[in-house]
This record gives structure tokens, sequence and C-alpha cells, in this order.
């Protein structure tokens, strides 16, 4: 007759230390530690757990339960005080530069006037599934899964989107099935409204990383948007400049249309440390709109990119809640 510690020890040949059993009778009851495995990778281990179970003398029937540890995972908030500013652009290199330096991460897209991560990590055409009620982050060519408001309308719906809708959407994102990932990246609409509110009072960022462009008009929003983040106690993990200093592709040239060193200056006046300057490039324009994140490139745009995301990981690094 086949004992526990002699079943545990055969599981343990497909499970590693994840699965414990009992046996009562013929009937083995097996439960399975699937902390950090995303969903496909949390059926297969159950199924291979069952077919070791059920090749076993004397089993007949196996049971399986699930347990998970929750991993703690911390949120990366990506604001700025008005649109058009780059943050998107911002949030998606920042995560996929993140990934490179060995963090597991997830994108959240709730930017509800412009859903834009699908496009810019070119997934299109990929809806998520649910699995009882739970979304499923959609995977992407750079290693950073993904969700996105824009997937949960029909594309080119606009929807009014109230309180308790954007509450309830950003929720389902949030909390959707992000396996391992520890960091999750959330791209915010511009400004301060709902879901601002709703992110900073049911999900509490670890921090947030205010994106604005050099020039006056852009750094006023962006304040507010930093005062929004202070005020909540949310830690404000730095400012980046983007759009500043345009070469120009002709003569070279280096110019500054928006203005230059308006948002460092910003940041040393609040007291908020500054996570670095991103070029106004037409590569950087060029490589987003086509769905190849400039930062997952090897073009000299992606630097600026790599060095703002050191930045952020040191600062997760330091261990800030
Ligand atoms: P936001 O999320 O603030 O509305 P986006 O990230 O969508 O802004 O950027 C707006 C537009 O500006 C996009 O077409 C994007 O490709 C472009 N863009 C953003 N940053 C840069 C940059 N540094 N150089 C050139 N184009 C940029």
């Amino acid at each position: 007759m086949t004992d526990a510690p002699t079943l545990t020890a055969t599981l343990a040949l497909v499970a590693g230390s994840r699965a414990t059993a009992r046996i009562e009778g013929g009937r083995a009851s097996i439960i399975l530690d699937v902390t950090g495995l995303d969903a496909a990778a949390r059926e297969a281990l159950e199924a291979q757990v069952i077919e070791a179970a059920r090749g076993v003398a004397g089993i007949e029937t196996v049971r399986v339960a699930q347990t998970s540890q929750r991993t703690r995972r911390r949120l990366i908030a990506v604001a700025s005080g008005k649109g058009g500013v780059g943050k998107s652009t911002v949030a998606a290199n920042l995560a996929i530069a993140l990934h490179q330096l060995g963090r597991s991460v997830g994108l959240v897209d709730a930017d509800i006037y412009g859903p834009s991560q699908p496009k810019l990590l070119g997934v299109e055409n990929t809806r998520p599934q649910a699995k009882d009620k739970v979304l499923q982050p959609v995977p992407t060519p750079f290693g950073v899964p993904l969700l996105s408001m824009g997937q949960l309308v029909a594309p080119d719906q606009a929807i009014a989107w109230r309180g308790p809708m954007v509450s309830g959407a950003l929720g389902q994102l949030v909390d959707a099935d992000w396996g391992a990932a520890d960091t999750l990246v959330l791209d915010l609409p511009p400004g301060t409204g709902d879901v601002q509110l709703t992110m900073i009072q049911k999900h509490r960022p670890a921090g947030a990383v205010i994106v604005s462009t050099p020039q006056d008009l852009a750094l006023i929003d962006a304040r507010r948007a930093i005062d929004l983040f202070a005020k909540a106690g949310v830690p404000v993990i730095g400012v980046v400049e983007n759009m500043a200093g345009y070469l120009c592709p002709h003569c070279g040239e280096v110019s500054d249309p928006f203005g230059r060193g308006g948002a460092e200056a910003a940041a040393n006046d609040l007291g908020v440390p500054f996570l670095g300057r991103v070029p106004l490039d037409v590569a950087i324009r060029a490589a987003s709109d086509a769905g190849a994140p400039p930062v997952a490139g090897n073009g000299p745009e992606a630097a600026a990119f790599t060095a703002m995301a050191g930045r952020v990981a040191d600062w997760l690094d330091q261990g800030a809640e």
C-alpha cells in the first residue's frame, strides 16, 4: 500500500517541493503550491501531478487543491498633468526596460481617454480571455504582459466612463492573473480625475513617475499631478522630461522647440528626483507607431529609456514602499 510520503516523493519528480499528498483508502488529496506560476503553467503542472499520482499503485482517485502565496506586487503609476506629452511612450518603454533589467513586469493601460498600449506593444488584435472571471493578461513580444482599458471595449467604441465603471474596470485590470509579475507599471490617463483617485485609494501605488515636456504650460499641469500624489502620501519616484532637444535629421543641429531643462528645474524646485531627459526624436515616434518600442531596439534612442528605468529600479531596490 502506498503511503503519503512515498506519493509526495513521487510527485516531487514532476512538481519539486510544490506538492504534498494525503491518502485515504485509494484516494489521494494533493495540495499544490502554484505561487508565481501563470494560469497556463498552473494548469500544466496540475495535469502532470494528476498523471503522476494516477500512475502510483493503489491510487484510484486523485483530487488536487491549488494554493498560492500572494506575490508582493508593487504598482508604479506613470502620470502626467496633460495629454500628448509622451506618458504612454514612457510607460511602455519603462516597463520593457525594467523587464530587461531582470524584473518580472506587467503593464496596465488605464488611460480611458486614449488607450494606446496595445498599439505601442504590437498586440492590437489580441483580446484577453477571462478565466473564472479573472482576466488573463495578453503576452507581448517584449516579455511584458499587458492589459488595457482598450481591450475591455470594442475598437473605436466611444464610451462615457463614469466613476463606478472606471473603478470596476481598473479593479479588473489590476487584480488580473499577473502570475509572477512583481511590478506593475500603470499608464494613467492625463490629469487628476476618477482613475487617479480610485487607483490611489484602492490600489495604493508604491510610487509615481511624472512625465512632462519642458515647457511651462505642461509643467503647471505636471505640478498639479505631483501635488495629487504628494497629498495622498504616494512617493513621487521622479520626473521625466520628454521631448527635450530636437536633433534635426537634416542638418544635425539640436534645437529645443519646447524649451529645455524646465522639468528638471521644476523637480528640483519641488524637491522630487529628476529621472532623465528623453529627446524629441523622429525615430522614437516612428518605432512607437510601428509597435516596436524603441527601448527594445538597438538604436541610440534606447539609451535614454534604459537610464531612466535604471533609476526607477534603484528606487525599487531601496525597498521604498
Ligand atoms: P500621452 O500618453 O502623454 O498622451 P503618447 O505617449 O501617446 O503621449 O505620445 C504622443 C505622441 O508623441 C505619439 O505619437 C508618440 O509616438 C510621440 N512621442 C512621444 N514621445 C516622443 C519623443 N520623445 N520623440 C518623438 N515623439 C514622441
